[in-house]
Formats: C-alpha cells, structure tokens, sequence
C-alpha cells in the first residue's frame, strides 16, 4: 500500500475519493482511532483524527497523486502587492488602504461625486408644446 494523503478535513477527503471513485483507483482510507481503537467510536473529535489515504496498486499511484494535488489545490486568489502613491509604503494585496498613511490604494474617481445618467451629445427639444414644422 502506498500512502498518498492525510487530512484533517473531512471535505476534502470526501472530494479526494470521488475524484478516485471517477478514475476506478483502488484505495483505502483509515483515520487514527480505527487504528487505536479501545476508546469508544465517537469519543474523539472528528477534527483531531487526520485520515490517511493508501492507494492499493503501484500503477494508479501517479493518476492518485494528481488527483490530491486537485483535492488539497484551494482556490485562493492572490493579491498583487502595492505601493503607497502618497509615502511609498510597500503594502500587500489584501490591504485596501495604507497603514501608514491611510491613503486609499483606489482613489475615488472624478471630483464630482456621482455621475448621472445624462447623455452625452446634443438633445432633441421635444417638450410638450413644440411642433415639427414640415418644411
Ligand atoms: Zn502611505
């Protein structure tokens, strides 16, 4: 048997094993207090457990590989650092405004507040009384 992942997170071995399931691999999985077992089932937090998974064939071993590396691969979006237009500070991504100087890194656009719809170009006068007169 070959060991390819342990975790602590219930979904994420759930999500590890459908993606095994779809490829027809060959595993098995086991948590610590099925393998200490004398205390009772269900005395142990789930959280305190971390499963280990076995792949049971050397050659889906590799397929298995990449199928944890999807498995455990968190979607996180990484934030481009910035630096401070007013001091020159150096921030990271997820900072929105200096700590330094407090200065926004998006600076509000436009002085003007909030721009209404108003259309741009020349506007027809038709109020209530005009007539088009048919040259
Ligand atoms: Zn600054």
């Amino acid at each position: 048997m070959y060991k390819i992942h342990a975790t602590n997170d219930f979904s994420e071995l759930r999500y590890l094993q459908s993606l095994l399931d779809a490829k027809h691999i060959e595993y098995l999985t086991k948590d610590e207090h099925l393998m200490g077992l004398g205390a009772a089932a269900g005395q142990v937090p789930a959280h305190r457990c971390p499963m280990e998974v076995y792949i049971v064939r050397q050659d889906q071993l590799e397929t298995a590989k990449k199928l944890v590396r999807r498995a455990t691969a968190k979607v996180s979006i990484v934030l481009e650092s910035w630096t401070c237009s007013h001091c020159g500070e150096e921030l990271e991504g997820q900072f929105s405004a200096c700590w330094k100087c407090s200065t926004y890194r998006y600076q509000p656009k436009g002085p003007n507040g909030p721009t209404t719809s108003d259309a741009a170009g020349p506007k027809r006068k038709a109020g209530p009384g005009a007539t088009e007169k048919a040259g």
